[in-house]
């Protein structure tokens, strides 16, 4: 049987981490086949794009990036013994450096040339964490080019399920014992590379395993699962043991550790679990497809940036499009809506969005101002969620909304199949909230 294990980029910083790496893989090679997919070291995909967009620095940038890896790859392996990593390595730094040059004397970056350029931090990691298996006795094969086929919306690509099957397929069947992989990137039937989007390699993973046939996905990461909320604000948060998909699905989008939002989307169509799980300290969440609903709320999360605008207007009333058009300068601003709400009167919509677009988009608004629309106001708000299956069950719900009903709230949404809601109150009285129900959920599962 084939087994999928994700080692993130939280985990890969230095040559303890690549130590306990290697111990965890050796744990589960064992016992089965294993396909590990790996992310960029630590921080390397921020630098790289800021080494795209920041072209005083690239050179620089590129050369530090290029640093960490053979400073990691000489930790952990003799140059002597593996000189084909660092020849592999340094090839790849050549090329990188290149394509960054060209990119800041023309001083314009595509779309495909960011992807290229971001690439290199998982290619990377790949040759790294092979050589770290290999140090320590472990035969892994490198795949160094991606296995995932997908079009070309660089940046945010679409998988392509018929070809990157076949692609997995040829490996799976290859009846390699222990193969190393770049999560995140793809690349197009012309060979050119993409992204999934950021925090893409969870994604991967997922993906791996659904077309290897794996029973099992686990994504090795610096927490040790999916928790109950924000340890770091809430006291007693502790791990979820277990999670069904559409409650994952939602506290993915919204929990702590956040997950790219596509991670789960291949368990819809195969039979697998997921396993979170951290590696410094034990705990993990298993991903299930039933729910289980005690406790009933597994979990709360918070978004605190975020940024209210409310758009007035009686001449909104009844107009068909009036919404659409509203929604529209969002999306001509690209500006993502995190949440929408509207009374039944018409005379208002709210339309809630991160901090760092609301001025895009009111500016955008205040262009309809005296024909649409009358007013475009904005001020900060945060929202806050709380997940479980058991919100689908009237008393559960019900007993949410006797402690929302002691704050002041301005809006409330329920997510897919009624396991979130989502509440959006002032900032003060939004951490007080959220404390007082993560307090309920601990309760219920100590
Ligand atoms: N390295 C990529 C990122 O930072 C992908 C990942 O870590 O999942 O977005
Ligand atoms: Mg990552």
């Amino acid at each position: 049987m084939v087994t999928v294990v994700k080692i993130g980029g939280s985990i890969l910083k230095d040559e303890k981490d690549l130590e306990l790496i290697v111990h965890r893989v050796r744990d589960y090679a064992e016992a089965d086949r294993l396909i590990v997919v790996v992310s960029a070291v630590k921080n390397v995909t921020n630098e790289l794009i800021e080494a795209v967009e920041n072209r005083d620095k690239s050179i620089e940038i590129v050369n530090n990036v290029y640093d960490k890896y053979v400073r990691l790859l000489s930790k952990v392996s003799e140059r002597k013994k593996f000189e084909n990593a660092f020849k592999e390595i340094s090839k790849m730094a050549d090329e990188m450096l290149k394509i960054t040059w060209s990119v800041r004397v023309i001083d314009e970056v595509t779309p495909r040339i960011r992807d290229y350029i971001l690439s290199f931090g998982e290619r990377m990691s790949t040759v790294l964490v092979t050589a770290s298996l290999w140090s320590a006795g472990l035969e892994a094969i490198p795949q160094i080019e991606p296995l995932i086929i997908t079009d070309e919306s660089y940046g945010e690509a679409n998988v392509i399920p018929s070809l990157t099957e076949q692609e997995i397929k040829k490996i799976s069947e290859s009846h390699q014992k222990l193969i190393v992989t770049p999560g995140f990137i793809g690349r197009t039937v012309n060979g050119r590379f993409t992204t999934l989007g950021r925090g893409g390699s969870d994604y991967s993973a997922t993906l791996v395993g659904r077309f290897s046939g794996a029973r099992e996905v686990r994504l090795i990461t610096e927490v040790p699962g999916i928790m109950t909320g924000d340890p770091k604000r809430f006291r007693g948060a502790k791990t979820i043991d277990s999670l069904s998909l559409i409650e994952a699905v939602e506290l993915a989008q919204l929990g702590a550790k956040r997950l790219h939002p596509r991670t789960f989307e291949p368990l819809f169509e195969a039979d697998m679990k997921v396993i979170i799980e951290g590696l410094y300290d034990e705990g993990s969440t298993k991903i299930v497809t039933q729910c289980d609903p005690s406790p009933p709320i597994k979990g709360i999360a918070v978004l605190e940036n975020l940024s209210e605008i409310t758009v007035e207007s009686i001449r909104m009333v009844g107009k068909i499009g009036a919404a659409a058009a509203i929604m529209g300068e969002a999306q001509r601003a690209k500006v993502n809506l995190v949440s929408i709400s509207q009374p039944a009167s018409e005379t208002t919509i709210h339309l809630f969005v991160e901090r760092s677009s609301k001025d895009r988009l009111v500016e955008k608004l205040k262009e309809l101002q005296g024909s649409l629309i009358k007013s475009v106001e904005s001020k900060d708000v945060m929202a806050v969620s709380a997940v479980g299956c058991g919100l689908s069950r009237p008393e559960v719900f019900r007993r949410v909304l006797k402690i929302v009903g002691g704050y002041d709230v301005k809006s409330l949404s329920r997510g897919l199949s009624d396991v979130s809601v989502t509440f959006i109150t002032d900032r003060e009285e939004g951490y007080r909230l959220a404390e007082e129900l993560h307090e309920v959920i601990v309760k219920w599962t100590s």
